[in-house]
């Protein structure tokens, strides 16, 4: 998939200077050095990597015992390259009873046919570790990294977490220890920050050191104005690093070719924390927008939809600014997992394109070669490109810039001629872009092929009508001559993300793309809800099928944005007779539910109470907490309705004493907690009444805790409210 994907081609098409845009071709990408091709390993795809890293965690088990490692040892997969000839480096780290095991990570090598040729050990064979009741407290623990710091002053643990417990098997012989984080002043000022290792039995130091620091700058850029952003500081001064947002690098590509950035790249470091001026007689403007940029849309992404990143791994991608000459473009391109950023042309005024809905954009054509991978050509290349306006566009509102408020124009900051490159609520009034399904669409460029999503995104959202948005003109002008009014931005952009991360492949058309959405809202707000009826008459509205029949529940909440929007009534209905939850037996997978981690699983390693799918909740063995919840259930009216669900709890504490907890809270209040204590060998139902709530609407929270030692699991399975 060495695909590029562009912001623009209607810009470049209507440029004198136009002709070293490659707006849509496939193979100018060239590995850059932050690619895994090169150095005698394969490219990997990103369902390639998936895949691999499945594989290995499926063998964790089996090569842990042909290794010899003993049976309170676990390893957890954490790489996997391969060779071009086919073998295998499967790097893995280790565990032992839940403890991470410091010097315990190991590569297995494996030959083509699967065969074990060798193992990297960083400490070779089993380990044993004398006890796990340390000696030391963790107080005690605290007090002694406080005491022994010697990069930071005045060293201070913050919270209880601040000291861990893991196996320190660096020396010839493990012991427990405790990590500790301590913060105070030193060479990256106030909040500098050192890890100390120390003996948990004899209170010893073991080990030190500087932890890499985070830190907030200043910044002035040429689109967002003036913002905080992220930086990292060394030894010697600050970088464009945000360690916040996955470690992404905002790097000076010093107009390195397009098609390969990272050519003359360098990276942006300096003595003070403060970034550009505003202007681009500064090399770092266009930097910070970026930079600011990028972490709004992680942030988008992470408070939305719960993505990590654009692999949803927590990996930033980097990104380059200045890239070529007189450029008036921007990319992502999935081969180095980069974003290039133009500086524009004297056709804009030399405004980089480096604007909040621009930088949207770009690292949501990540986002969907990591999910639905739209070919970008023909139709699903026009949806590709409307992800990513849409979803620039959300993220514009997200950020709340009043430099740049939220609208649905695209590059409206980038002094085009027009005013802006494209309109989601107009799309034909730039010229070029289809506001209509026709049968054209797969025709065109797929930068004008876009409005017809881009339409039904706005429509979906707002209605029909005029409106002002972010002190702009909108319009939704539909192609039937329908009205009607919109369910709001935040549930056309969950349909739509829903749609694209379950419901498309890389041959969805318009057609399947309006399938998708309706399942999707149906997942989400009901097969017959007011949301999933006017999807269909937005889709209608774009010529693309026929509204569905209006299930007469009113207009949904919330509102949608801006002035002229018709204020909310009734909520959509259930779809479930006896049961108030949205897929409370999981067997959907996530649908209705709302998950901090990864819980919902028909992983085989544990059982399902009933069907194929649960919640597996803790089982950590360290300090950590987890959520699953659902909101906006309707508790029955009558009789007296309760919560019911089944519940497994394995653990490896003792005793009756509560160390490990799940509280299932009701808005917000613990109506019931199980721990440790209450330890099953198979599945157990509860009940918890909810006659106190009868009638009313209400979020239910399933809330896992777990102190720093020993794990226990709660496994949670066919919920029900009735
Ligand atoms: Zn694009």
């Amino acid at each position: 998939m060495n695909r590029k994907t562009a912001l623009t081609a209607a810009v470049a098409a209507a440029l004198t200077l136009g002709s070293a845009v490659v707006a849509s071709s496939q193979n100018v990408a060239l590995a850059s050095p932050t690619t895994q091709s090169g150095a005698g390993f394969q490219a990997m795809s990103t369902v390639g990597r998936l895949t691999a890293m499945e594989q290995a965690g499926r063998e964790a088990d089996a090569v842990a015992k042909s290794l010899g490692l003993g049976s309170d040892e676990r390893l957890l997969a954490k790489d996997v390259l391969v060779d071009n000839d086919g073998s295998r480096h499967v790097r893995y780290d280790r565990t032992y009873r839940g403890l991470p095991v410091v010097g315990g990570d190991l590569v297995v090598h494996r030959a083509k046919n699967g065969r074990i040729t060798s193992t990297t050990w960083a400490h070779e064979g089993a380990i044993k570790v004398a006890g796990l009741s340390p000696r030391l407290s963790t107080q005690d623990a605290s007090a002694t990294a406080e005491r022994s710091a010697k990069h930071v002053k005045q060293a201070r643990t913050g919270t209880l977490d601040s000291s861990q417990l893991v196996v320190w098997a660096v020396g010839k012989v493990p012991v427990l220890a405790y990590r500790s984080t301590v913060t105070g002043a030193g060479e990256a000022g106030a909040q500098s920050r050192e890890a100390v290792l120390v003996d948990a039995a004899s209170g010893a130091v073991l080990d030190q050191y500087e932890l890499e620091q985070g830190v907030s700058g200043t910044g002035n850029g040429v689109n967002v104005g003036q913002v905080t952003v992220e930086t990292s500081q060394g030894g010697s001064g600050y970088t464009l690093t945000d360690a916040l947002h996955g470690s992404t690098i905002v790097y000076d590509s010093y107009n390195s070719p397009q098609s390969n950035p990272a050519q003359n790249a360098r990276t942006f470091s300096k003595s003070s924390n403060s970034w550009g001026n505003g202007s681009t007689s500064s090399r770092e403007s266009a930097a910070v927008d970026a930079s600011y940029g990028l972490a709004k849309t992680w942030d988008f992404y992470k408070s939305t939809f719960n993505r990590s990143g654009i692999r949803n791994d927590g990996r930033g991608a980097p990104a380059y600014v200045h890239v070529d000459n007189q450029l008036l473009n921007a990319f992502y391109d999935d081969s180095c997992f980069c974003m290039s950023f133009g500086d524009g042309s004297s056709q804009n005024g030399n405004i980089p394109l480096t604007a909040l809905d621009v930088s949207g954009h770009e690292m949501s054509h990540g986002v969907t070669a990591a999910t639905a991978n739209l070919n970008y050509s023909g139709e699903s290349g026009g949806l590709n490109e409307a992800t990513s306006d849409i979803f620039g566009t959300m993220v514009e509102f997200y950020a709340g810039n009043s430099t740049d408020p939220g609208d649905y124009y695209i590059g409206e900051k980038l002094n085009m001629g027009n005013g802006y490159l494209r309109r989601m609520d107009n799309p034909a009034a730039d010229g070029s872009s289809l506001s209509c399904y026709s049968s054209r669409a797969g025709q065109v460029d797929v930068h004008y092929s876009s409005g017809i999503a881009n339409h039904f995104f706005y429509l979906t959202a707002e209605g029909t009508g005029a409106k002002t948005i972010g002190g702009l003109p909108h319009n939704g002008t539909p192609c039937n001559g329908d009205s009607f009014g919109g369910i709001g931005k935040d549930k056309a952009a969950q349909i739509w993300y829903r749609a694209l991360s379950t419901y498309m492949t890389s041959t969805t058309n318009y057609s399947a793309a309006r399938t998708a959405t309706l399942q999707a809202a149906a997942d989400l707000y009901g097969a017959n809800s007011q949301e999933r009826y006017i999807v269909s008459k937005a889709w209608a509205a774009v010529s693309i099928g026929t509204a569905l029949p209006d299930p007469g529940n009113g207009t949904p909440s919330p509102s949608p944005t801006g002035t002229g929007s018709p204020s909310p009534t009734a909520s959509p209905t259930n779809p479930n007779p006896g049961n108030a939850l949205t897929n409370g037996g999981f067997e959907q997978g996530a649908t209705g539910w709302t998950q901090s981690a990864n819980d919902i699983t028909d992983s085989t390693q544990q059982q399902a109470h009933g069907g194929t799918w649960y919640a597996w909740m803790m089982g950590y063995g360290s300090a950590a907490t987890e959520s699953l919840a659902q909101n906006g259930i309707a508790v029955p009216a009558a009789g007296s309705p309760k919560l019911t669900f089944w519940l497994k709890v394995t653990t490896a504490e003792s005793g009756s004493t509560v160390y490990d907890t799940l509280k299932v809270k009701v808005n917000g209040t613990a109506l019931a907690t199980y721990s440790n204590a209450n330890a099953s060998a198979g599945y157990v139902q509860k009940t918890v009444d909810l006659s106190a709530y009868r009638g009313q609407t209400v979020n239910l929270e399933f809330a896992g805790q777990e102190d720093a030692y020993l794990a226990t699991t709660f496994l949670v399975d066919d919920v029900a409210i009735g």
